[in-house]
């Protein structure tokens, strides 16, 4: 979801990683290929400065992870835990991030991606039990694939509503564009046929619904404010959650007229309350693990820029950006002050 040009856009994901990391990062695939766990920093400092997203592939953390079978040419399957299907889109700027989550009884998918590949496929070749989709929140980047489900559970807020009904807009065009990927388009889709499609919410749901899927329940939490209905998945007995866009490692997009800064910093410091009971957290974008502790640092920061007490960067007409070791805050340049909660 995003109007810059390429350079921007490579700027914008990758901005807050701050350069040690990406010291550390090359270092850590450097080792791995040697059998070395050893955490070191290299002297190859390039990769910080590098035009294009694609040169950036991959990205290191999925260097721990072993590539699914289920894999294809468009989407990257990993099983980060058993039953917990990472399906990655590392192709297309976006980065984005759906996962199945598979039960004894059913499975749920959060998310269905862009709705370039094709997502059904992939989902039918790890699981047959019947599929229940949710939506992190309704951003045309995570509900792409949703019209090839019947089961969609959904909140329903006047911004869903609106999204359920497909978009065939200039951004999403944008979204297949060639500064947009970095592999060809899979069969079939082209920049003038690709569109959000419409589809249907089979069933109203709410915060603090359960979803049972046999040996692992689901609760929802409501976490509005990157937009109104955004939400997070919670898993208390395994001390998972699911974040979508309200945290991933890199730019927290939060400059759309749809987001509510207010609503924002009452969701983070709610997550951040969870933080220490949680082993891990599952973001929507870039990388598919992150640890819990970033979202109490994440919540304190946010105050700190609300504050007004961390010095922003220009990044895009309109926006600044807020940075952290590896993540950051991207919101207007005439909407990131707020008065103390
Ligand atoms: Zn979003």
């Amino acid at each position: 979801m995003q109007l810059v040009n390429t350079k921007q856009m490579a700027g914008m994901r990758e901005g807050s990683i701050a350069l040690a990391q990406v010291l550390a990062a090359v270092l850590l695939l450097f080792a791995a290929s040697q059998g070395a766990a050893q955490e070191q920093v290299s002297a190859n400092a390039s990769a910080a400065d590098l035009d294009s997203f694609c040169d950036r592939l991959p990205r290191p953390a999925f260097a721990k992870l072993s590539k699914s079978q289920f894999s294809n040419d468009w989407f990257e399957v990993y099983e980060i835990e058993k039953g917990i299907w990472a399906i990655y889109e590392p192709f297309q700027w976006q980065e984005v991030i759906s996962y199945l989550i598979v039960g004894d009884n059913m499975a749920l998918l959060f998310d269905t991606g862009n709705g370039i590949g094709n997502i059904k496929a992939v989902i039918k070749k790890i699981t047959a039990m019947p599929v229940i989709v949710i939506n992190s929140h309704s951003h045309f980047d995570h509900i792409g694939g949703n019209y090839q489900f019947d089961n969609i559970a959904s909140i329903a807020t006047p911004f869903t509503i609106k999204n359920a009904k497909g978009s065939i807009s200039a951004r999403v065009k944008r979204e297949v564009s060639a500064a947009a990927l970095c592999r060809p388009l899979p069969e079939g889709i082209t920049r003038d046929n690709h569109h959000i499609r419409p589809f249907h919410i089979s069933r109203i749901i709410s915060e603090g619904d359960i979803f049972d899927l046999g040996g692992r329940k689901l609760e929802l939490l409501r976490t509005p404010g990157h937009t109104e209905d955004s939400v997070a998945l919670l898993d208390r007995d395994a001390g998972f959650l699911w974040s979508g866009d309200s945290f991933y490692e890199g730019p927290v997009w939060l400059f759309f007229p749809e987001t509510d800064l207010y609503a924002y910093r009452q969701s983070m410091a709610r997550l951040a309350r969870l933080a220490p009971r949680l082993k891990a957290v599952f973001p929507a974008h870039n990388t598919p693990r992150a640890d819990p502790a970033l979202l109490i640092q994440a919540s304190k920061n946010l105050e700190l820029v609300l504050a007004g007490k961390v010095a922003g960067v220009g990044v895009m007409d309109g926006n600044v950006e807020f940075r952290f070791d590896r993540y950051s805050f991207l919101m207007r340049k005439d909407y990131h002050r707020l008065p103390p909660p």
